[in-house]
């Protein structure tokens, strides 16, 4: 069965493949192969693979030494990664008892088996887990040379967004004033930091801010990341006129928050705002009330419009870069 692979040029064979190991994209159960000047690295999670490599879609054989589910199962399940916790979505308990059993007997580097037990929910935006097999929801998750230590029960956090925070990443300068607003446990102020910004992340979820300090301390940064754990809109104050860049990762309800975060850009900001919206019109609503709070006071330039992922049928989850000029 065709696997999807990275295609690089041989030459660039090698830091492609340490870059995909650092995401856990690479895929344990398919060799990597050469061919015509090509090198070809199995992935998993293609969607989440940096937009700058080149897909394809081949034959290559497995990995004789390792074991994987779909080599036990009649069928190839799908799961996500995230850490030593695999994440599976099975409406069928006898299925889902069946692909965790799978799973756990693999070569897989695995703990614990969850299955998604309601949709992200609350302020906290926290999911509901049933916990297939194993024990524990903390892990270890490395995406793009961090580390992440988070606990899935009680934080928010997806995998899948990994190529969106690079892209934001790759943008932040050295000496720059970065403030997340919804910082979760620091997958954007912790690679921040490591370019060398100031950062300061804001979450209301006090186990988020425990484990973004800690990811501070795991990822060498602590010095140049602020954790404060409260309401956004209560506790900015202080930063006022104070960022060069401002994330907004709340995708339903970042409107809310525009007051906040136009009180914290200083003369010349971005801000990365991510929204929900029908498919019809998925940037206007954004870029219209980021021109109404932003009144007078600044030009306003929509330097990037992008689709994230979809989010449900005719509805996408998208994101804007806009600069914001005094
Ligand atoms: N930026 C992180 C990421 O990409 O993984 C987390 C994003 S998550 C969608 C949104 C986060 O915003 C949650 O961790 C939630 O606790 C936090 N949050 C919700 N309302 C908030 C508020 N009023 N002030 C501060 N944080 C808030």
């Amino acid at each position: 069965m065709p696997v999807p692979c990275v295609r690089v040029p041989r030459e660039d064979g090698e830091a492609a493949r340490e870059r995909l190991a650092d995401a856990d994209l690479v895929d344990p159960g398919h060799e990597i192969t050469v061919e015509s000047g090509s090198l070809f690295i199995p992935v998993i999670a293609p969607d989440t693979v940096p937009a700058e490599y080149e897909i394809v879609h081949r034959e290559v054989p497995a990995r004789e030494t390792q074991t994987m589910p779909a080599d036990l199962l009649k069928f190839d399940p799908s799961y996500e990664r995230l850490g030593e916790i695999v994440i599976v979505d099975e409406d069928d308990p006898e299925r889902a008892r069946e692909v965790a059993e799978s799973i756990m007997t693999s070569d897989l580097p695995v703990e614990t088996v969850v299955n998604r037990a309601s949709k992200v929910k609350g302020q906290q935006r926290v999911r509901e887990w049933g916990v297939l097999a194993g024990d524990g929801t903390e892990t270890v998750h490395r995406e793009h040379g961090c580390e992440f230590a988070l606990d899935l029960a009680a934080v928010y956090f997806s995998p899948r967004l990994a190529t969106e925070r690079h892209r934001v990443v790759e943008q932040v300068r050295q000496g720059e004033r970065a403030f997340d607003m919804f910082a979760g446990v620091g997958p954007f102020v912790i690679p921040f930091a490591k370019r060398g910004a100031t950062t300061v992340g804001v979450d209301v979820n006090p186990d988020a801010i425990e484990y973004l300090r800690e990811n501070a301390r795991r990822n060498d940064v602590a010095g140049r990341v602020t954790g404060i754990e409260g309401d956004v809109r209560e506790v900015a104050g202080e930063y006022a006129d104070w960022a060069d860049r401002i994330v907004m990762n709340l995708p339903h309800s970042a409107d809310e928050f525009l007051e906040t975060a136009v009180n914290l850009a200083n003369d010349d900001a971005v801000i990365h705002y991510y929204d929900i919206q029908h498919e019809d019109d998925p940037y206007g609503p954004g870029e219209r009330a980021i021109r109404e709070v932003a009144g007078d006071e600044y030009d306003v330039v929509v330097e990037t419009q992008r689709t994230v992922r979809s989010y449900a049928p005719h509805e996408l989850n998208v994101v804007l870069d806009v600069r914001l000029s005094r």
